[in-house]
Formats: structure tokens, sequence, C-alpha cells
């Protein structure tokens, strides 16, 4: 086996929204339940097992999840107890690993080839990661343990929920042969009709596609599949930092005085943050004016407000307050700095958007 060989382990938490609610509501134990959406409108975000079996999915509209299960209970998302147990299952994560690679709130990437408990085995770090879940938040978690990310993530698909399901490289190949293509994670369900159009039904049908065949076929997404299906998936898992403010300062060519220009340099100093804002996708709570003055003095003064700030429009006239509020009138300024922090990720807006 080539040294290059990772051990790789996705964990994705089984139904979690709706797992969370069971947990905390003891009346919702066993029931077909919905987070998200009411019996009238919206969108399922989540539904428990007991749930799917009358074929309710997530993403699926509510009504017509009622229509399917007659007695599906919706119930309201919480979102501040998901984001605790994500918390949490993080915090057990990076006991394991720093190369923890979140997905959502409820799934992540850790690449434990080197772990922190210094364990050869991958598939006993994943098993220890499950009963820590367990014992810590009382759900239940599957982990899919692999080389690769995209076999792990097929792997902790394959036996929900409360899944360990391990694909050694040796195994792999055959693996894929069998897998129904609708199976692999990156095949949407378009694609697999075409793809059942033409014949194809698992990774062995796959398989016997040329290269360039699959071009002609499905674009440039085919030469993805001519990789897949062979097991290749050379994409590390890439920890990202999570970001914890979006700022930009500017230092004068010459020390300011003028209240007025102030201001100006102000205005010109949000525009440009709000662009940064805007290329990061981000929104935040909290303003920072940050002042440098002749001396080298330097002060910030902050404002948290109860909403989310997104644009120059909304945070301007906090900074500007903050600015008044500052001694700026009685010595020269050298530097002005502007930032937003107390950010929502990524992941939490979107789920934001798909609930609100
Ligand atoms: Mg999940």
């Amino acid at each position: 086996m080539p040294l290059s060989v990772r051990k790789i382990i996705h964990i994705d938490m089984d139904a979690f929204f709706a797992s969370v609610e069971q947990r905390d509501n003891p009346t919702y134990r066993g029931k077909p339940i919905a987070v998200g959406g009411n019996s009238h409108r919206g969108v399922v975000a989540a539904a428990s097992y007991e749930a799917r079996v009358f074929g309710v999915r997530s993403a699926m509209p509510s009504v017509q999840a009622a229509r399917l299960c007659p007695r599906l209970i919706f119930v309201k998302s919480r979102f501040d107890a998901y984001r605790k147990v994500s918390q949490q299952i993080r915090d057990i994560f990076f006991q394991y690993t720093d190369l923890v690679e979140p997905l959502s709130l409820d799934e992540a990437y850790l690449d434990v080839t080197e772990n922190k408990k210094g364990l050869k085995s991958a598939i006993r770090v994943a098993q220890l990661i499950k009963e820590q879940i367990l014992t810590e938040t009382q759900l239940t978690a599957s982990a899919g343990v692999s080389y690769n990310k995209f076999l792990a993530k097929i792997a902790s698909d394959y036996d929900k929920p409360n899944g360990l399901k391990v694909i050694l490289p040796q195994e792999a190949l055959h693996f894929l042969e069998t897998l129904p293509i609708e199976k692999f994670h990156g095949i949407g369900r378009v694609t697999a009709q075409k793809m059942h159009a033409l014949q194809i039904t698992t990774g062995k049908d796959l398989k016997k596609l040329s290269l360039p065949e699959l071009v002609r076929y499905f674009g440039k997404a085919g030469r993805h599949y001519y990789q897949i299906v062979r097991g290749n998936d050379r994409r590390e898992v890439k920890p990202h930092r999570i970001r914890k403010s979006i700022g930009i300062e500017n230092t004068f060519s010459h020390d300011i005085s003028h209240q007025e220009t102030l201001e100006e340099e102000l205005l010109a100093l949000s525009t440009s943050l709000e662009e940064r804002v805007k290329r990061n996708q981000a929104r935040g709570r909290t303003i920072t004016l940050k002042v440098k003055f002749t001396d080298f003095r330097v002060i910030t003064r902050s404002h948290t407000a109860p909403q989310l700030l997104s644009t120059s429009d909304d945070w301007l006239p906090l900074a500007t307050r903050l600015l008044n509020d500052s001694e700026t009138s009685r010595q020269p300024i050298r530097l002005l700095g502007l930032s937003l922090s107390n950010l929502l990720s990524h992941s939490e807006q979107q789920l934001h958007f798909d609930f609100f």
C-alpha cells in the first residue's frame, strides 16, 4: 500500500434536527415528525425516521409531506439547540485531529491518518467518536471510513442510522462495481435517469464507458465520473478556519483633524468593507471602529446590533456615532479601521435561508 494512502472518516448525524427534537421532547419519540414548515406552507428541513417510512424527505414541500403522512407532527426549528450540538460534536472531532472539514452543522470529513490519540486503526477512531457523540449528546451518528472523501461519504450513508461502514482499499473497486449509480455521491437524480436510459445502472456498467464516451454524454462531469468509479478522489480534507471578523483599515498620508474629512474617510472605508463582506457572503452583528492617533495611541469602539448587519447602510450610522463619541475632535488621526464581527457562518446562513 503506498505511503500516501489516507485514512478519512465522514461523520454524519442521523436525521439531525429531528433527532434533537425527539431527544428533547419525549412526546415526539417514536413518532413521525418534520422540522420546519407546517401543514400549509414551507419546506421540511428534516424528517424523523418514522416519517421517512411514509416517504417524507427533507427539502420536500410540507403540504406534500402532510399528504403522505397525515399524522406527521410539524415541529418548529430551534437553531440554538442544533448549534449547541454541532459545537459539541466538533469539539469531539478536534480531540482526534485538527484536519476537520465541516460540511454543515451535522456533517464533517476528518483526516485521521495521523491522529492525536496515536491510533493506527481509523475504524477504531470512528467507533470511539461515535461512542463519545452518543455519550455526550444522546444522539447517534453514522460514520464512513475509507481512503478518500468520496468513498468515506458513500460509506457513511450506506448503513444509516447508527452505521459504521468501512471500505478498505482492496475492497473499493468491487464495492463501487456493485453500487447502484444513484448511490454515487455527485450523481444527481437527473444524471441518474440519463444513465439509466443508457443502460447504466451500477458502477460496473459505468466503468465500461471510456473517458471520451463519458465526456460525450456528460460533458466535463464525465471526467469526474470516470475517476470516482475507479475510486480516485484526490481532494484533501481542508480544515477551513472559521473567520472571526472581516475588516479594513486605512493609514492616511497626512494626519486628519477635520471631523468632516474623517466622516468622508469613514464612508469610503465603510463602502470597501461592504465589498469584502459581500465577497465573503457574510453577515455580522458587531461593528468595530479603530482609531490611531498621531501619538500612536490606538482605541477601538464597538457596537453590537440586535439584528444582522450586511451593508454599509446597516453599519455606517453606528460607525459614525462611534467616531463622534470617541475623542477624535481633540487630536489628529493617522489611521481609521472598520471591521464586522460576530459573523454568521456560511453554513448557518444557508440554514437560515432554508428556514425563514
Ligand atoms: Mg445528517
